[in-house]
């Protein structure tokens, strides 16, 4: 096992019912600035829910937080912060949302000239933030439990990901009843965002960690096992709850402690997003079945142990065992709704060269967990996908 540190400091309130309770974990006389997306809490009850349990505390409001949250519009609640009185922040929503809000949090304070140098410096450079609190609609990113965020810059098509220990949430409350009016798409993503911040951090190579194996591989399993419940049961409540804290679970720093990590697939799949605007777990979904098969070699004995532990493959050669269990991940997340090809999203061979110049531009020149996914690699991986 690596060395590591672990420090989570957010203090997770989980239930039906549980939005009251954030009147004790803000402080009576907060200035609040309530952050949300697009309208899905005003018609899903759970704007209604904040109000009430905000009490008499003075609320201002910020919408408009649009998915792949934009430092352009996310500049516009800074400049609020900045005029206004406010000293806590409450995002209300999924991970654009929370990631917006760390990052308003972050530059309301920062010191160092135009906040776009936090994504620049992926966080290195933030030394304060604002205090803030999550109420979860979407389970998939994790960022309810962790300190970082990603944010796009629309004039040049940069989606990059910061952190910073300042930027955990001070509380999060995870209510699974807010989770019934996601879309069947917002379902597919969330699982297969999850299932894929699981394989970052469990499929690289063997460091002698059962305990974070058999974290990941629960999760894996659970993720494989109650997803397709939640499209076909959208009100189960105990279906919901597992797999809302399934997806914390899979990106709360847990099962990262003292094992590589990977992330290459997450690194492409933004640029992805940032030229294109298909969703983050889309582009998680084309990516990683192609780049594990690129990367067969490398990572060939944690295939062996996926394929044998999460999808009881025990007979046949090594190379049968190791590409049918990447088949069968696949076909989960096309069973989750989410499309794995590059051609389903209308995409060519002539639009990956712009894919490896954006990594080359951001300086992703060699990714993954041994450093080997140059920009050959990633145009490898990309050439699988179509
Ligand atoms: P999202 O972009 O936050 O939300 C997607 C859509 O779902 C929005 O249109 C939203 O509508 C809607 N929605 C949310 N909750 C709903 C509900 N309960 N009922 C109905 N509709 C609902 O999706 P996300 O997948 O959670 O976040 C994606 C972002 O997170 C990407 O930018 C990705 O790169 C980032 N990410 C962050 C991390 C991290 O560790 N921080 C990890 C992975 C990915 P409204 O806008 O109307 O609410
Ligand atoms: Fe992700």
């Amino acid at each position: 096992m690596l060395n590591f540190d672990f420090y989570n400091p957010t203090h997770i309130l989980f239930g039906k019912g549980r939005i009251a309770d954030i009147h004790q974990a803000i402080p009576a006389d907060a200035k609040v600035l309530l952050l949300y997306g697009g309208g899905s809490i005003k018609q899903n009850g759970v704007f209604d829910q904040v109000i009430a349990a905000l009490g008499n505390r003075s609320v201002t409001e910020f919408s408009g937080i649009e998915p792949n949250p934009s430092y352009e519009t996310l500049m516009k609640a800074v400049d609020i912060i900045k005029h206004g009185n406010i000293d806590f922040l409450l995002a209300v929503g999924g991970g654009s949302v929370i990631d917006g809000t760390k990052f308003i949090a972050a530059a309301a304070l920062f010191e160092g000239g135009d906040p776009w140098a936090i994504m620049e410096k992926h966080g290195r450079n933030v030394t304060k933030a604002l205090p803030f609190g999550s109420i979860l609609t979407l389970p998939a990113t994790g960022s309810e439990m962790n300190d970082g965020g990603v944010v796009t810059r629309q004039s040049i098509k940069a989606k990059l990901a910061f952190s910073s220990r300042h930027c955990f949430p001070k509380f999060s409350v995870l209510d699974p009843t807010t989770t019934y009016t996601l879309p069947p798409r917002q379902i597919g993503n969330g699982a297969v965002d999850a299932f894929v911040h699981v394989m970052e951090q469990y499929l690289t190579y063997p460091v002698n960690s059962p305990v974070q194996d058999r974290f990941a591989e629960g999760l894996l399993k659970t993720l494989i096992e109650e997803g397709p419940k939640a499209l076909a049961n959208p009100q189960d409540y105990d279906v919901r709850a597992n797999l809302m804290w399934c997806a914390t679970m899979a990106l709360n720093g847990l099962i990262s402690t003292g094992v590589p990590q990977d992330w290459a697939t997450h690194m492409i799949g933004h640029e992805l997003t940032a030229l294109h605007g298909i969703d983050h777990a889309q582009t998680l979904a084309i990516v990683l079945p192609s780049m594990l098969r690129v990367r067969k070699e490398a990572k060939r004995a944690k295939l062996l142990q996926f394929a044998e532990r999460i999808w009881d493959l025990r007979e046949g050669s090594e190379d049968s065992r190791i590409d049918t269990a990447i088949s069968r991940m696949q076909d989960y997340f096309e069973q989750m709704g989410v499309k794995t090809r590059l051609s389903d999203y209308h995409l060519g061979a002539d639009d990956i060269s712009p894919v490896i110049a954006a990594l080359e531009t951001h300086r992703m020149l060699t990714i993954g967990e041994k450093r080997d996914v140059t920009l050959d690699v990633s145009r490898q991986v990309l050439e699988l996908s179509l």
